[in-house]
């Protein structure tokens, strides 16, 4: 992994802002452009040579960790220790990262900074740069998303009547770790009966009913890299009713993937996916956008949502997971990650989308 060219991208970046030095403290862009994977650092990029400040506990993570950096273990907290050292060096701009730091945090930096040096606010500088995964990224992706993928068969098998959402969950995430997930990419759901309606329902101590649809969101954590897939299952056979939910979010999630390339925007691809849900009359119960980018983080940069103007371009993750959510009965969501090519895009996730009755 070339942290070093990610490095001489991000100075181009700032040479463009003209930003002397950012500094660096949202621990999943320390790591993106490090290496570090510790809970307490600071890295000032930019200026001739990138510097790494962390304390005692990570002196010896720090310096089997960090590439392209130098390494220096700080009595004080990094980030008042990274402020004395700019206010040594030569320069009058010092970006902080505005999306991040708090607003305390960023009036102690001003307060430790001497003049000439003046405090910028920057927004999404490395996220922006996170948005296209280079090779070894997408490997470590693949790699996710397989691994995940690999534990929906046994997921499947635990989705019993009268089990708790809950154990399903904690059932699933000990396969996980076992299979050697470092985490979960974010609480599991588990959402059964009327509780499918929910987009985010959290797997909870409800049991999973003798009939209905069960939503089942999950990923896990493989070497920092996050997957995401949800697919939905039916206890008992589907009505004809959930069955035309079902075969409308499939048409809507194909018809996603399908409007995905390089050149297309983010509002185009969920315009996609929605006009079929608003054809089958499903529109108003589709309500959330069609995707999110992925990767060291399990929401990303872009968002596709309706009016979005972010253009694709290729070696952009992300996933594309309409649903439909029916109030107190019941509710379906389909989801892949996909990798974004010049002429369209690669589905990552391989587990099957016919509906599953158990
Ligand atoms: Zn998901
Ligand atoms: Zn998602």
């Amino acid at each position: 992994m070339s942290f070093s060219k990610r490095l001489q991208t991000l100075s181009r970046s700032l040479a463009t802002l003209r930003v002397d030095y950012l500094l660096i403290t949202h621990l999943p862009n320390v790591r993106y452009l490090c290496g570090f994977t510790g809970s307490a650092g600071a890295l000032l990029a930019g200026g001739p040579e990138p510097v790494f400040f962390t304390d005692g506990r990570y002196t010896m993570q720090a310096h089997q960790e960090v590439q392209g950096a130098m390494v220096r273990i700080e009595q004080k907290a990094p980030l008042a220790a990274a402020t004395e050292w700019i206010g040594r060096k030569r320069g009058r701009t010092l970006g902080i990262e505005g999306d991040h730091l708090t607003v305390a945090a960023g009036a102690r930096v001003r307060g430790l900074l001497p003049k000439p040096w003046r405090l910028r606010a920057v927004s999404s500088v490395v996220e922006r740069q996170r948005m296209i995964k280079d090779s070894a990224e997408i490997e470590l992706t693949r790699k996710a998303v397989n691994l995940g993928s690999s534990l929906f068969r046994s997921l499947v098998k635990s989705v019993r009547p009268g089990v708790a959402e809950a154990t399903v969950a904690a059932k699933l995430q000990y396969a996980a770790r076992v299979a050697g997930a470092e985490a979960m990419s974010f609480d599991t759901i588990v959402a059964a009966g009327p509780r499918s309606a929910l987009p985010h329902g959290r797997a909870s101590a409800a049991a999973i009913p003798r009939r209905g649809l069960v939503v089942l969101d999950y990923g896990v954590i493989l070497s920092g890299y996050c997957s995401d897939m949800t697919r939905t299952v039916s206890v008992g056979r589907a009505s004809a009713k959930e069955r035309a939910w079902y075969t409308a979010v499939l048409e809507a999630q194909i018809a996603g993937i399908a409007a995905v390339r390089a050149g297309a925007t983010a509002g185009e691809v969920d315009a996609a996916a929605r006009k079929v849900l608003k054809q089958s009359g499903l529109g108003k119960h589709f309500t959330h956008s069609t995707g999110h980018g992925v990767g060291l983080e399990i929401h990303e940069s872009p968002r596709l949502a309706a009016g979005e103007t972010a253009v694709l371009q290729s070696g952009m993750v992300v996933t594309i997971e309409p649903g439909v959510y029916i109030p107190g009965e019941g509710g379906v969501r389909i989801e892949d990650m996909v990798l974004v090519t010049q002429s369209g895009c690669e589905v990552l996730t391989p587990t099957n989308k016919e509906l599953i009755t158990i």
